[in-house]
């Protein structure tokens, strides 16, 4: 039996089950969430792990609560029943558009969260800048226990956490902010976007940016913040054309990565496009 044909696959009923199935399985066994990345192995000239630790049955992953300042989001959460469940709030409409607009409706009731933040290797990954802008944590459970980071640092980290470790939850801010994904597929809906900018902005009586949140996915290999241009939209009232300008003058911040879909010019050119985009779904 070849490694890659046919992996072993077992079904952890709960989180220790989980992590314990990991820890004998060490450097051969790999969590499997909604499948969608791993299925795609072949096509990427990667090899597939050995075995498998299914997390679909994990009591607890599929869990999400809204609180009025908070929400948690487990990982087993597909992107359809996260686009559906924060459909009608206004402050989430960011998170709700990249969970409802990723891929296409086959993979967003498949797809996890766990696994879209877990995949070091995939840039494109539509809820990781819309859950930047709500300034989320993530927790990270190992048989040591359990650890909660910003996700930042978890993007930082992420490619050399050791084997072993899951995630199990969210935590993403609420307030009265508004927020808005815009992302550009450059062939069909199904496609990886080449570029995503989420935004979430709150705004004073007048109008007036009080506070901005700007992440930028799929242009780099990571998504990051783009603090410059939070603080050109901060002072002045939200306005499509004046995002518009800033970003083409900060857009020179961005190091395109290279990929057969796009080059990384063109992922740096349109983000003054996506910000306009952006601002204008927020008015
Ligand atoms: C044709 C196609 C188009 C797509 N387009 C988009 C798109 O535009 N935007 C988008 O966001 N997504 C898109 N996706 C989905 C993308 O593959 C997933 O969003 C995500 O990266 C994988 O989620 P998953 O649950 O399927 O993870 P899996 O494939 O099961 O796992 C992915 C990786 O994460 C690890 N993992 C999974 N869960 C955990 C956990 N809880 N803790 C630790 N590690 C874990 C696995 O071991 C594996 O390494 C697309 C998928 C396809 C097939």
């Amino acid at each position: 039996m070849t490694p890659s044909a046919h992996p072993s696959l077992y079904v952890a009923p709960s989180l220790e089950d989980a992590l314990n199935a990991l820890a004998e399985r060490g450097a051969d066994g790999a969590p499997l969430a909604g499948g969608t990345w791993i299925m795609r192995a072949p096509l990427r000239h990667e090899a597939k792990s050995p075995a498998f630790v299914g997390l679909g049955r994990v009591a607890g992953f599929g869990r999400i609560e809204v609180h009025d300042d908070h929400v948690i989001i487990g990982a087993g959460v597909t992107h359809a029943r996260l686009a559906e469940a924060l459909r009608d709030i206004p402050d989430l409409q960011g998170l709700a558009a990249a969970a409802g607009r990723s891929a296409n409706p086959a993979v967003r009731r498949a797809a996890t969260v766990g696994g879209n933040l877990c995949t070091a290797g995939f840039a494109a990954a539509d809820l990781v800048p819309a859950l930047l802008c709500l300034e989320a944590e993530v927790e990270i459970a190992s048989r040591a226990g359990v650890q909660r980071l910003s996700l930042e640092a978890f993007l930082a980290a992420r490619a050399t956490l050791e084997p072993g470790r899951l995630l199990t939850q969210v935590h993403a801010l609420r307030s009265s902010a508004r927020s808005a994904h815009a992302r550009l597929p450059l062939r069909k809906a199904g496609d990886y976007p080449v570029a995503i900018l989420s935004m979430a902005v709150m705004r004073d009586d007048a109008g007036r940016v009080v506070r901005a949140r700007v992440a930028v996915g799929s242009v780099e290999a990571v998504a990051r913040r783009w603090p410059a241009l939070e603080a050109a939209l901060t002072g002045p009232p939200l306005d499509a054309a004046s995002a518009e300008r800033a970003a083409t003058d900060l857009a020179g911040e961005f190091d395109g990565r290279e990929g057969v879909d796009a080059p990384g010019w063109y992922r740096v050119a349109v983000l003054p496009a996506l910000a306009r985009r952006a601002v204008a779904a927020l008015l």
